[in-house]
């Protein structure tokens, strides 16, 4: 298999799970047991915290661990019901579906919702962000990086547009973080979602970040209610091995980010440059604030499911979503302003660390042989 689905999700590392497993296996003790083995998870558990704060660049007690970047959107945009007076949330056309059906539930509860279209490279034009900005917005939600053409929003500025109104800043961050530097206190982000497995760590795990200023004043109001875990904003018996999978996984991707980046890029770059000599093709997005793995291309006159299906051992994705049988274009695609047909004639092919140049070779021509023949039988 040559696997360039990475948006999707990624291989767990191996030293990850070696680190990790023992927790499934010779401790599998409750974190919250007072007996010597609980204490011993209840320290890696502590330590993995420590590991994620080193990569966020945020403090302990600001991260709740969840079971993935979906819960930690539900509980960030659902638990500021608590704001009063506030009813208003700001997002954008290219979310994830996460973030996008949740705020359509806000919606139904009475909340008004803006969804922000965007320019044709993916960004968000900030001075439409900033006249929608109200004194009754609660919430503005713009994603660090999308997951389908890999744009990479100026989070800094968004953050600052919404704090100048007293709005809270949300950011569902799942694909930077690890990929890219997401320091938060920088940034000045209020939540921060993110997911293990998109980052070499177990599936199963994320966790959401809370600054801790704004959780003072916002007091999330937790989606499950029970033994008060996570200071009471996600009750539940830790997922000790997810956690601390989690925590490595952000040590690792700390440590050697600059040389995988580089690494990643050029892979990407050859790959991309190798798919655009054939004829009437062209890339998705903005080439200059995008995300090292990611390219999404689009080939004119070749129906991307063929594509994905006679590529047989090599793993890449369209962003289509099938809803009740029918077959539905992607949504970002649709966003950044091509046709429907434009949108099912397109490829997303996201990279990792693991992947070789002599990959991209394989893919290169493999691609380009399945394209023309598909176009030839039109
Ligand atoms: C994968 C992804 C999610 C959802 O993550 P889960 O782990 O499935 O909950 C949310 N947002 C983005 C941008 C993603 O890529």
């Amino acid at each position: 298999m040559i696997y360039l689905d990475n948006n999707a999700t990624t291989k767990i590392d191996e030293e990850v799970l070696a680190f990790a497993l023992p927790f499934l296996t010779t401790n599998f003790a409750n974190a919250s047991s007072t007996h010597r083995f609980g204490l011993v998870a209840n320290e890696a558990v502590k330590n993995a915290r420590k590991q994620v704060c080193t990569l966020l660049n945020c403090e302990p007690n600001e991260i709740v661990f969840t079971s993935g970047a979906t819960e930690a959107i539900n509980l960030v945009i659902k638990g500021l019901q608590s704001v009063p007076n506030r009813k208003h949330i700001i997002t954008v056309q290219t979310e994830h579906t996460a973030v996008l059906d949740t705020c359509v539930y806000m919606e139904s509860i009475g909340y008004e919702v803006t969804y922000l279209p965007v320019q044709r490279s993916g960004l968000l034009d900030l001075g439409l962000l900033k006249e929608h900005i109200t004194e009754n917005t609660l919430l503005v939600c713009v994603m660090f990086a999308n997951n389908e053409i890999g744009t990479i929003q100026p989070i800094k500025q968004i953050a600052d547009l919404a704090h100048e109104k007293g709005a809270y800043f949300f950011t569902d961050a799942t694909q930077a973080v690890g990929k890219i530097p997401v320091k938060v206190n920088d940034l000045g982000v209020d939540f921060l979602a993110f997911s293990g497995h998109k980052l070499h760590a177990p599936k199963g795990i994320g966790a959401l970040y809370v600054r801790a200023q704004a959780g003072r004043k916002a007091h999330l109001t937790p989606l499950q209610h029970g033994g008060g875990h996570e200071k009471g904003l996600r009750s539940g018996t830790l997922n000790v091995f997810g956690i601390v999978g989690l925590g490595q996984a952000c040590e690792v991707a700390q440590k050697n980010m600059e040389k995988n980046t580089t690494k990643i890029a050029e892979m990407r770059d050859f790959l991309e440059k190798e798919l655009l000599k054939i004829e009437n093709t062209f890339v998705n997005g903005n080439i200059e604030n995008r995300l090292p793995n990611t390219t999404n291309i689009c080939f004119e006159g070749a129906d991307s499911e063929a594509i994905i299906l006679g590529l047989e051992d090599i793993a890449v994705s369209n962003g289509s979503a099938c809803t009740s049988m029918k077959i539905e274009p992607s949504h970002v695609l649709k966003a950044i302003g091509l046709t429907d047909e434009q949108a099912f004639q397109s490829i997303r092919l996201s990279l990792s660390k693991h992947n070789t140049m002599e990959e991209m070779k394989i893919a290169a021509e493999k691609i380009t042989k399945l394209v023309r023949e598909l176009r030839e039988m039109l």
